[in-house]
């Protein structure tokens, strides 16, 4: 049986990958074909058989987006709990004492992940990689979308605690952590097996700080065995540089090169609060270097903690010194092509420049740059013989006009609004904006269900104001 060929005809712009200059380029008035097998032409005219034909007229074809950390789990419920919420005696971070008070049951954990999966893919995103604690609809979910999926099932050895509204303890449980670790290899390798072919299973120790060196050495080593990627929280908070330097004396980066972990096949989730950054006010100016002289992977996700006032300084320099940098989405709004833009801007204040990083950088990380960390060289690029992942944009939609420069307008302006279509390994994820394979609809019904019945008895909503995160508005009676 022949593969169905789709074609988008006479693109007007299409985003090719020109493997010479290992660069993405722009072409005009091009054919894009495809199939379940593969690319099989970028650019000129498309003269084999078609199962469908798109006219191309209207649009821009470019590479599927790559999201190299989010969490399903509860972080969509959280929406309009803790925007304005956070710790001061923990640099203002809203993660340890409210983001830590959530538990949502699995109906809840099931809408919030159907919810993230449709909103990723309407904003381009064609493979992710999602920590999160295992529930029975996870991996099935993760399937039916039609994405490509790396699941990455947490295990941590220590509960966080905020004593007093100011300091951050550790509750231990170092044989409770090896059993779910154990739990999560297993699952692991059903992951990887799974039919469909897009799913792969990431090994993840949660936190740096939540887990015993020890343990984090054994995961790298199953990882390595087994030739799966592995992720960790690293770097992420003041108040886990802090509490490694409390605990070790020496940064998160240093402690992952000292036990001997750092390397391409690791990706650090957020690594922000490296040695050079201006809040750590460390005497040593290291860490950046051996990132790249390891090949360690950064998984780049600006908006969460732009939320929180903090951002890494800057992807446009780790970018210059060498490092693999990738963009994910971390918390909501589960909106890559936002994502990208805050990345910009937050590279661009922290840098002080306006040069600090161009749309093209922004636009290769959340490509190659993921690629790379993921160790493949078959997605986040149009080329023949790359996988047929693929997004169409609506060029004619308001906020791509005037038009000059595409990914310009993309990205500063129109971002998901001009998302169209979305294909995976040739076949369509999202039609006309719509979700294809997911009940998008009903899971954000169940969400404000979900969100009622987890703030119920929770304490949650009398906490809120209590701790100050107090209403935008009054509820008129
Ligand atoms: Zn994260």
């Amino acid at each position: 049986m022949t593969e169905k060929v789709t074609v988008i005809r006479k693109a007007a712009w299409i985003v090719a990958w020109d493997a010479e200059a290992s660069a993405h380029v722009y072409m005009r008035d091009g054919d894009v074909a495809f199939s379940s097998a593969g690319i099989l032409q970028v650019g000129g005219h498309y003269g084999g058989a078609v199962g469908e034909e798109i006219p191309g007229a209207g649009l821009m074809v470019m590479p599927g987006l790559i999201n190299i950390h989010c969490h399903s789990g509860d972080e969509p419920l959280a929406k309009g709990l803790f925007e304005d919420a956070g710790t001061p005696a923990l640099w203002g971070n809203a993660l340890y004492e409210f983001s830590a008070m959530l538990d949502a049951d699995e109906d809840a954990q099931a809408a919030a992940q159907t919810v993230m999966l449709g909103d990723l893919m309407r904003s381009g995103v064609t493979t992710m990689l999602d920590i999160a604690g295992n529930h029975p609809r996870w991996i099935s979910t993760m399937a039916q979308s039609g994405l490509r999926g790396y699941l990455a099932p947490g295990f941590r050895q220590a509960q966080w605690r905020v004593v007093d509204s100011h300091r951050l303890d550790f509750d231990w449980d170092e044989a409770a952590g090896y059993e779910r670790f154990k739990e999560a290899l297993a699952l692991v390798d059903t992951i990887g097996a799974h039919d469909c072919g897009r799913l792969q299973g990431v090994v993840a120790p949660s936190q740096i700080e939540t887990c015993r060196p020890e343990l984090i050495e054994e995961a790298v080593d199953e990882a390595r065995k087994r030739g799966v990627r592995i992720t960790i929280h690293a770097a992420q908070t003041m108040a886990e540089h802090e509490e490694l330097l409390r605990r070790i004396g020496r940064t998160a980066v240093q402690h992952l090169d000292a036990i001997g972990v750092l390397g391409p096949d690791l990706i650090l989730g957020h690594c922000i609060f490296a040695d050079h950054h201006s809040w750590t006010r460390q005497r040593t100016h290291g860490d950046i270097a051996r990132l790249a002289q390891t090949g360690t992977a950064v998984a780049h996700c600006p908006v969460t903690f732009a939320r929180s006032g903090m951002t890494l300084e800057t992807v446009g320099s780790y970018q210059r010194d060498g490092v693999t940098i990738g963009i994910g989405t971390d918390s909501y709004p589960f909106n890559m092509l936002e994502e990208m833009r805050q990345a910009m801007i937050c590279a661009r204040i922290a840098g002080r420049n306006f040069a600090e990083i161009d749309s093209q950088g922004i636009f290769n990380a959340a490509t190659i740059g993921g690629a790379k960390a993921l160790g493949r060289g078959d997605i986040g690029r149009l080329e023949v013989g790359a996988k047929s992942d693929v997004v169409l944009i609506d060029i004619k939609t308001p906020a791509m006009q005037p038009l000059h420069d595409p990914l310009r307008n993309l990205l500063h302006c129109a971002a998901d609004r001009a998302v169209r279509d979305v294909f995976v390994d040739g076949a369509a994820v999202v039609r006309n904006h719509r979700v294809v394979n997911l009940d998008y609809d009903a899971a954000v019904s169940e969400l404000q269900e979900a969100q009622d019945r987890m703030l119920t008895g929770s304490g949650l909503n009398s906490g809120c104001s209590r701790k100050g995160a107090k209403l935008t508005l009054n509820v008129r009676p």
